[in-house]
């Protein structure tokens, strides 16, 4: 009886202690909504068949599968043939890229690749891979605020260009690329030149965050994540619009149109398909908040000395509820431990290697100097933040950074 009181009163002290906790990483990852887990543990349970399977139990799992690729397709805008499941957002982008270059290669196409110089390891890794079997990679340089020069993609587009692979919204620095210009060029180029040119997407930070409408905005691909917005950790989608052929570089049992082989990881897919539902209906809603969150913090701190924004100035040149700066004079790393004490979850923009802290290449490719990017810190909102979050990150913040900037008070 003593034990479950012991037991009972720690519960209640590590309930009030996470209550405390200010957690804003939602770019690294999100809690699992409520509704989410509840809507999944059905399917980890009773409702257990394999979609593939003819019997009843294996219908009920097909028919969940096909009702959550309904519900992604009506936040994406597209038609559910278009959504394939997938582990990731590495994964869709790894089988969009190197799937794409397989189907150029086999049809002797234009072996040219276009990328930004800040995209995300999962597409950096196969521009590499590729760069390395014969493709030519351009890879287009950004201006201070992380965006492409419309100008340079065309160059590479007239050069002969067959696949291009931009960013929507960039996880450290939070630009937002000029999505729909970008695709306008490309078809007009690939109109005037009477060939196809592919284009993929990395929207994995964008969805729930903004509208993406894929009737209107002619990517080939675009792919995401579950667990960017409220689903769990590995399940993600890839939107391949019909007609556009994709090979694939996994076999197996063919599922998923053979593009996603393996199982499907069933719970998972009814998770999507729940977070995408409530996606769609709070987008607008949560978009606002999130803005207001990343005004009133970024307006706090650039009444610190020595603070400067990484990424866009512009809100609207920004993923919503992004903030992004360097603190001159206190590395990124300590600021993010600092905070950690104090019960609050951020990140940094660069990280230890082997001893030795490195500034991330999206800061350098911003021009960071090697000094500044050291300080880089990242802080996103998302869904459960709370106007209490703001300000306690702003007080905070207020003491970390003032006890280290030159001229400021010192102190906590
Ligand atoms: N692309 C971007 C822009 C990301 O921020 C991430 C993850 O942080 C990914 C791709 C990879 O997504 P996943 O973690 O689902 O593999």
């Amino acid at each position: 009886m003593r034990g479950c009181y012991h037991v009972a009163s720690r519960l209640t002290k590590w309930y009030r202690l996470m209550e405390a906790l200010i957690y804003l990483d939602n770019s690294a990852t999100t809690r699992v909504r409520p509704e989410v887990l509840e809507a999944m543990l059905p399917y980890l349970s009773e409702n257990f068949g394999n979609p593939s399977s003819i019997h009843t139990q294996g219908r009920k799992a097909r028919e969940a599968v096909e009702q959550a690729r309904q519900e992604v397709a009506d936040l994406l805008g597209c038609q559910p043939r278009e959504v394939y499941f997938s582990s990731c957002g590495t994964l869709s982008n790894n089988v969009a890229l190197l799937g794409r270059a397989r189907f150029v290669e086999a049809n002797g196409l234009n072996k040219h690749l276009v990328v930004s110089r800040i995209e995300h390891p999962s597409v950096m890794g196969p521009a590499q891979y590729l760069e390395s079997q014969g493709f030519r990679v351009t890879y287009l340089p950004v201006d201070r605020e992380g965006v492409i020069r419309l100008e340079a993609l065309e160059t590479a587009l007239r050069q002969g260009a067959s696949m291009v692979s931009i960013m929507w919204a960039n996880n450290e620095i939070g630009v937002l690329q000029p999505v729909e210009a970008i695709t306008e060029l490309v078809e007009k180029v690939a109109a005037e030149q009477g060939r196809e040119i592919y284009q993929h997407c990395d929207a994995v930070q964008v969805i729930g965050k903004l509208p993406v409408d894929l009737e209107k905005l002619k990517l080939s691909s675009l792919s995401f994540s579950g667990h960017k917005f409220g689903a769990p950790k590995g399940i993600g989608a890839l939107f391949l619009r019909r007609l556009v052929n994709v090979m694939p570089i996994i076999f197996g049992g063919g599922q998923e149109m053979g593009l996603m082989p393996g199982t499907e990881p069933l719970a998972n897919i009814v998770a999507l398909g729940v977070a995408s539902r409530l996606a769609r209906l709070e987008q607008e809603e949560l978009q606002k908040r999130l803005l207001g969150y990343q005004e009133k913090l970024i307006g706090a701190l650039l009444q610190l000395p020595g603070v400067e924004l990484t990424g866009p100035s512009s809100a609207h040149r920004r993923l919503p509820g992004h903030v992004s700066f360097c603190a001159g004079g206190i590395e990124g790393e300590a600021l993010v431990l600092k905070s950690d004490l104090r019960g609050m979850a951020i990140s940094s923009g660069s990280a230890c290697h082997q001893g030795i802290i490195e500034p991330s290449a999206v800061l350098r490719a911003i021009g960071l100097s090697p000094e500044k990017a050291l300080g880089s810190v990242r802080i996103t909102f998302g869904r459960d933040s709370s106007d209490a979050d703001v300000e306690k990150a702003c007080v905070i913040l207020q003491k970390l950074l003032t006890g280290v900037l030159p001229g400021a008070e010192r102190g906590g």
